[in-house]
């Protein structure tokens, strides 16, 4: 049995909702039309418990939202290049999240094996990220190997994200843009900062290299104090 209301419910809930919000703020439905303006880029894994903007008390218009399995920043998918560019040169976005969760489906998936062979595919740049950490991640049981991929596959999309074309050239002409990296844990509802934050700034010390990443890129780096909790 599948957890989730009845269909006919979901319409019902939603129109309590429009009239709690309409209760609360006549103006709330007509002042999201008027613009489309988002802060945020919430790049998250499809998981069902991890809702982006319920974990992180945003409104409709706060958020601009983008969820594959297991949160990837994959150089040749489509659909987050489109996304990210749209967010980043249409909806000038000033941070990008990417969000990652404990008890990843994904990620555990990519350890252990056993993934549909269509999902399997698209796990296979995570399991490239397991194979750069293998040393650490060898010596772990499964469960903590679990745990500590889904915060290095945090840290290596991030540092996959600030080197796509559209944050490179944004950093360029110096158009405002932080990237960050949370993980989620789905038994206490508490998000975490991995402290991968980078805006472009010129530096010699760079999160993707630290994390075991390696390559020698310009621009990104990480800023001081983005460990939270
Ligand atoms: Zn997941």
């Amino acid at each position: 049995m599948s957890n989730g209301p009845a269909y006919s419910e979901i319409l019902e809930r939603n129109q309590r909702w429009v009239a709690e919000r309409t209760a609360e703020d006549p103006a709330f439905f007509a002042s999201r039309v008027k613009e489309h303006k988002p802060r945020y880029l919430w790049i998250g894994c499809s998981d069902a418990r991890v809702p982006a903007d319920m974990i992180t008390q945003t409104d409709p218009g706060e958020i601009f939202v983008h969820r594959n399995i297991a949160n990837q920043v994959v150089p040749t998918d489509a659909n987050i290049l489109a996304v990210l560019q749209y967010a980043i040169d249409v909806l000038k976005v000033e941070d990008v999240i990417v969000c990652g969760h404990s008890e990843c489906g994904g990620v555990k998936a990519a350890v252990t094996g056993g993934a549909p062979a269509v999902v399997d595919n698209w796990l296979m740049q995570l399991r490239t990220v397991a194979r750069l950490h293998d040393d650490e991640l060898a010596g772990l049981p499964d469960d903590e190997r679990v745990t500590r991929l889904v915060e290095l596959n945090v840290r290596e999309q991030v540092y996959n994200l600030s080197r796509t074309p559209v944050v490179q050239a944004a950093w360029a002409r110096g158009q405002r843009l932080t990237l960050h990296g949370l993980v989620y844990r789905l038994d206490e509802g508490l998000l975490r900062d991995v402290g991968v934050t980078m805006d472009g700034t010129p530096a010699a010390a760079m999160a993707g290299a630290a994390s075991g990443n390696g390559a020698a890129a310009p621009a990104p780096r990480p800023l001081a104090g983005a460990r939270a909790g």
